[in-house]
């Protein structure tokens, strides 16, 4: 599978394609935060087997496929990241906890990566139960 480049603005192409693989309330998640964070973008949602063992043996990711809530259809998982105005790619963890505090006081059901015992993976978060159920 191939998606879109990441672009700048409001709504970006490369994200909307990965979303398109999203649970309703990852995708959800996703949009509240990006009203917020215009500068926000997802580089995971559904991962297949062959990006799931990719993943593994980077040690970006410990589960093998199947294990894992981005290996769900639709994936109940999402990572996110920043982009800068020169078009880096921003992984802080700081800005990721205070992003978690806002899913978490908007009501969603969201388990953070950064609060994992194994594997720090702050820019991870995953379904934990529906919102409002
Ligand atoms: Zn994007
Ligand atoms: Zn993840």
């Amino acid at each position: 599978v191939s998606y879109a480049k990441h672009e700048k603005g409001d709504s970006c192409q490369g994200c909307l394609d990965r979303l398109l693989e999203g649970h309703n309330e990852i995708v959800e998640a996703f949009h509240f935060a990006k009203a917020r964070h215009p500068d926000l973008h997802t580089s995971w949602v559904y991962r297949g087997p062959e990006d799931q063992e990719k993943a593994r043996s980077e040690g970006a990711s410990r589960a093998r496929f199947g294990e894992s809530p981005h290996n769900k259809k639709p994936s109940e998982a999402m990572d996110l990241f920043q982009i800068d105005e020169n078009g880096h790619a921003i992984f802080d963890g700081i800005f990721c906890a205070k992003l978690n505090r806002e899913f978490i006081e908007a009501g969603f059901k969201l388990k953070w990566g950064g609060e994992f015992k194994s594997l720090g993976d702050y820019g991870h978060w995953e379904l934990i139960g529906n919102k409002g159920a």
